[in-house]
């Protein structure tokens, strides 16, 4: 740390400690000593396991946010969440269909929005929660799955809906559905995937299980993508 570097102070759990003023909720919780073994995972805003709540001095609003993307400000209260309790309903996709009515049987609470648009202010992703859940309601499943298509799965919509609906679980049921039954089938999918049961790639995957991060990453970011 570089001496002249400007702290802040925080509550962590009720407890002050200093930390650099740039941190992170994740790395000023680090740097006060916090082992962080859940509540954390890619720390650069793609996995949504870092759902944190937090209020900055002097503003009564409690907030949300992704612990790994929020800076810290000085006098700022946080409370980490090691994740999102949520009504998931077991089903068999093959028993749904692609309309409303399976949303009126699983997923009956998105029938109860009341349109505050407290799920969108609240999404780190920047995804219109709020609209995803009225095409449901409308029975745009195709839209809804568009709509939430970026949904990381925090959680953080249905921490603050004041309706009880779990937006992120209803979403990963409309791109199932969208994606079972309203998609164009892809020739070259179902090729592969015959292709992997019947162990065409099993040496390559050894192979690559093998492999250290840093070729792994090089070979991700050199891979060939096919696109249309
Ligand atoms: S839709 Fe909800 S669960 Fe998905 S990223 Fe946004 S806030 Fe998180
Ligand atoms: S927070 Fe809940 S009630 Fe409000 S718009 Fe979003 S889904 Fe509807």
């Amino acid at each position: 740390m570089a001496k002249d570097q400007e702290m802040v102070k925080v509550y962590i759990l009720g407890e002050g400690f200093d930390v650099p003023a740039s941190s992170t909720i994740i790395t000023a919780m680090e740097y006060a000593g916090f082992q962080l073994t859940t509540g954390v995972g890619c720390r650069e805003g793609f996995c949504g396991a870092c759902a944190t709540l937090y209020r900055e001095k002097g503003d009564y609003k409690l907030q949300a946010g992704l612990a790994c993307q929020t800076v810290v400000s000085d006098g700022m209260y946080i409370a980490q969440i090691p994740f999102v309790p949520a009504e998931k309903p077991i089903y068999d996709i093959t028993k749904l269909t692609p309309d409303i009515n399976s949303f009126k049987t699983l997923y009956p609470t998105v029938f109860r929005c009341v349109s505050c648009n407290t799920c969108t202010k609240a999404c780190p992703q920047d995804i219109e929660v709020m609209d995803y859940v009225q095409a449901l309601i409308k029975g745009d499943i195709a839209k809804a799955a568009d709509l939430s298509f970026d949904c990381i799965r925090c959680g953080l919509c249905a921490l603050r809906c004041p309706a009880e609906i779990v937006q992120y679980n209803a979403g990963i049921l409309a791109r199932r559905l969208t994606g079972r039954y309203l998609l164009k089938k892809s020739p070259d999918l179902e090729l592969r995937v015959k292709e992997i049961a019947e162990g065409k790639y099993d040496k390559d995957i050894e192979k690559l299980m093998k492999t250290n991060k840093e070729k792994i990453k090089k070979l991700y970011y050199e891979r060939e993508v096919k696109l249309g």
